[in-house]
């Protein structure tokens, strides 16, 4: 057969995507501390900060360790497109 069809699934990894994972970045220049993505993370890896931002307001921020899935409902339901959420080799 000849062509440039869909290749079929040969049971390897595709190169890289076993070691991938999620970040989840808070942009703290536009976070205004709403608390919105908090509740509405569901792996509740959200929190809010003790630490001020230069407006003087308390910024959302991930808690150590915790481990985002990449769900997006977060960046979904922030109202000031203060988050970002990046795939990542090296977690
Ligand atoms: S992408 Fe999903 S799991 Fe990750 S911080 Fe946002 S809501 Fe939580
Ligand atoms: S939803 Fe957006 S503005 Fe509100 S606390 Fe989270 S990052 Fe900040």
């Amino acid at each position: 057969m000849t062509g440039a069809g869909p290749r079929a699934y040969d049971g390897d990894e595709p190169p890289g995507i076993a070691t991938m994972a999620n970040q989840v970045r808070i942009l703290t220049k536009y976070c205004k501390g709403c608390e919105l993505c908090v509740a509405a993370c569901p792996k509740g890896v959200l929190e809010m900060s003790d630490e001020l931002t230069e407006a003087g307001l308390r910024p959302a921020r991930p808690k150590a360790g915790a481990e985002c899935s990449g769900c997006t409902l977060c960046y979904q339901v922030c109202p000031d497109a203060a988050i970002e959420i990046w795939e990542t080799a090296d977690a």
